[in-house]
């Protein structure tokens, strides 16, 4: 089966390199290829993260490079990587987000920028704030999805009032044109992400996220079974299978035990789109990238 994983990390942060030990991989290029290929991942959707705001006066966009430095004008990340432009929205201002936007804007004119990443519970901010509104505007402009981190963040900094998933349901309903993706499913916030997901038809999930590290997948799924119990039952009450995205948060959790927790949380007759198909129409621009 061919696999897309619409959620990886692709950075050369320093903290990533023991993230990815302890998850039994290595941060690097070649290490990915390699464990990609082992179990059909053709393409993943790196999240533009990390911040490269030098300069005063702008909100400088998030980007990837793992790959070695980023590059507006050609592409020097590997070919089965895209990207979302991330936004550090403790940067924008009422008085820079008029130079800001066109710096994003550059990023959305390229195929490879496949969605735009907000992280309302790190950066303090709701979605609802007017300065996020000109970017739910890009999104519908371009035909790219605004991928939410939602549910808890890693480390204690984040607030989460903010990246709680019932935050999604105001921009959802204002933005009506403009696909949200829920990534991490809200975790632990499930049943809330479920109902915002119910109730708003522009509203993806993404299930990444939701173990980290490497594991035996059987003693996983032993150990936490009150809690898989719980994200099949609310699964099982969306029965939306177009609308959950397979994500992984490389390089915080082991690929192949990963994958295997999710082969087993959904249902095999869903596989073809949870693991490829839906990704392909979520972020519209993933397809051309795809290789032949
Ligand atoms: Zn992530």
């Amino acid at each position: 089966m061919k696999i897309i994983d619409c959620h990886i990390h692709f950075a050369d942060h320093s903290g990533f390199e023991a993230t990815a030990r302890e998850a039994g991989h290595l941060n690097s290029t070649a290490h990915l290829k390699e464990e990609f290929q082992r179990h059909g991942i053709v393409m993943a959707v790196a999240m533009g993260t990390g911040s490269h705001n030098e300069e005063p006066g702008v909100s400088i966009p998030m980007t990837i490079n793992l790959g070695g430095t980023f590059r507006l004008d050609h592409w020097t990340q590997p070919g089965f990587i895209c990207y979302c432009c991330g936004v550090e929205s403790r940067t924008l201002t009422p008085g820079n987000i008029a130079a800001s936007l066109p710096l994003y804007e550059e990023h959305l004119k390229s195929p490879h920028c496949v969605g735009l990443k907000l992280y309302p519970g790190y950066n303090q901010i709701y979605l609802n704030d007017p300065l996020h509104h000109p970017f739910y505007e890009l999104a519908e402009k371009y035909n790219v999805p605004v991928v939410i981190h939602t549910g808890d963040t890693a480390g204690h900094r984040g607030v989460l009032k903010y990246s709680h998933p019932l935050t999604v349901d105001e921009v959802a309903v204002n933005f009506p044109r403009v696909r949200f993706v829920m990534a991490h499913y809200g975790n632990p916030w499930i049943v809330d992400a479920t109902e915002v997901a119910a109730k708003n038809p522009n509203v993806s999930i993404d299930l990444s996220g939701l173990a980290i590290g490497n594991f035996d997948p059987d003693w996983f799924w032993t150990h936490y079974h009150g809690y898989l119990d719980h994200l099949q039952t609310w699964i099982t009450y969306l029965s939306d299978y177009d609308r959950l995205l397979y994500g992984s948060d490389w390089p915080l959790v082991n690929l192949g035990a990963y994958l295997e927790i999710i082969r087993r949380l959904i249902p095999e007759e869903f596989h073809g789109k949870v693991f490829f198909e839906n990704a392909v129409r979520t972020f519209p621009r993933l397809g051309a990238l795809l290789p032949s």
